[in-house]
């Protein structure tokens, strides 16, 4: 069911295009709170059942046929994020990839851990579309609601979910509903995520049309992002449009940095992204796991482990004051909180030691080929 019903009484969806975390979005997995939310769940089914069949169609095509599109337009204008939330989900994720990958285009997907935990080979498609994988919570709750452990899991158990099914370790966290708070915003901090909220909502959650859709699509301009859902037939239907217009804007989908949160040309590394531009190469094709390991009061081992390529970059984000110490199995240097690893034919598993600095959180870490 969609937000703009029982659940948020007396929250108008607002249609400006700028930034309003007043504007719900929603989920198919609420329980009925009303008619007239029952009444809106039964009729967005209604729409996926006609979708589920073009999907099945489609999906046997991504499975047997990798994206060899390249996109086709100019990028003079700038970049913009695409961004589906609430997936992957077996009746439209593999029509989604289809519609990106044929079209040469991109996006960042927020899975909630859930559907990725249910659904790891539609993480798989995701990842083999070179999609950027995003964090959107465990099973979407009023995450302000909720104690700061309960959030804690809630963001953990996604990343552990998607690093399981996907291989990559999210950079972006955006929360249900655009709900954020201080705890929230502390837990996620922790974690090394970057909250994502929007700047245009495309309203696909409160049953938009596939035209409306399109029009939200064609207020972005460069760096700006927009909202939409992996499950709403009109979104599916309205997304080779919103591609051609795009072209015709010469603007390109892009990745989202979580340095900025802003769309930027996207990396290529499928994954979270890199907080920097890769140092060399860039356009490669690996992931990096990222494993805390021995753990003492003022400083802690962090093993990486490099799957994809022998000859690598990786860049691993430092929290807080955190500060390299050591390391082994690699040519390390680091620059501020950001530690940039080679490798030196010693393998694909290296370390370091970072002292903590009042701050034990793991670091993030992406590759590029080199
Ligand atoms: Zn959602």
């Amino acid at each position: 069911m969609c937000d703009g019903g029982a659940g948020l009484a007396g929250a108008p969806a607002s249609r400006a295009p700028s930034l309003d975390t007043s504007t719900k979005e929603c989920t198919m997995s609420r329980s009925p709170l009303s008619t007239a939310s029952t009444r809106r769940r039964r009729s967005v089914r209604a729409l996926l059942g006609l979708a589920a069949s073009t999907a099945l169609a489609a999906g046997a095509v991504v499975a047997a046929q990798p994206a060899t599109a390249a996109w086709s337009g100019s990028c003079s204008a700038g970049y913009v994020g695409l961004t589906f939330d609430d997936g992957p989900n077996a009746g439209t994720t593999n029509q989604l990839i289809s519609t990106l990958t044929s079209a040469g285009a991109t996006a960042t997907v927020f899975p909630t851990g859930q559907n990725a935990s249910n659904n790891p080979s539609l993480m798989q498609a995701y990842k083999n579309a070179g999609l950027q994988i995003a964090n959107h919570s465990w099973d979407h709750p009023h995450l302000i609601n909720m104690s700061q452990s309960d959030i804690q899991s809630q963001l953990s158990r996604t990343q552990q979910a998607i690093q399981q099914t996907a291989g990559v370790t999210p950079t972006l966290f955006r929360p249900p509903y655009g709900e954020s708070n201080a705890t929230l915003r502390a837990v996620e901090s922790s974690l090394g995520l970057r909250e994502i909220i929007w700047d245009v909502d495309s309203t696909d959650w409160n049953n938009a049309s596939a035209a409306t859709i399109r029009q939200a699509a064609a207020r972005l301009t460069n760096g700006q992002i927009i909202l939409m859902h992996d499950w709403p037939a009109a979104t599916q239907q309205a997304l080779p449009n919103i591609l051609n217009d795009l072209k015709s804007r010469n603007l390109c989908p892009g990745h989202i940095s979580s340095s900025t949160g802003r769309a930027v040309a996207p990396s290529g590394s499928g994954g979270g992204g890199p907080t920097t531009p890769p140092p060399t190469g860039g356009g490669g094709s690996c992931t990096v796991t990222v494993t805390k390991a021995n753990d003492w009061t003022d400083r802690f081992n962090v093993n990486l482990a490099v799957s994809g390529a022998s000859s690598w970059v990786v860049t691993i984000r430092l929290n807080g004051s955190q500060a390299l110490q050591n390391s082994w199995n690699a040519s390390v240097s680091s620059s501020g909180s950001t530690v940039t690893a080679r490798s030196n034919g010693s393998g694909n598993n290296f370390g370091i030691t970072v002292y903590k600095n009042g701050n034990s959180s793991t670091p993030s870490a992406t590759c590029a080929t080199a």
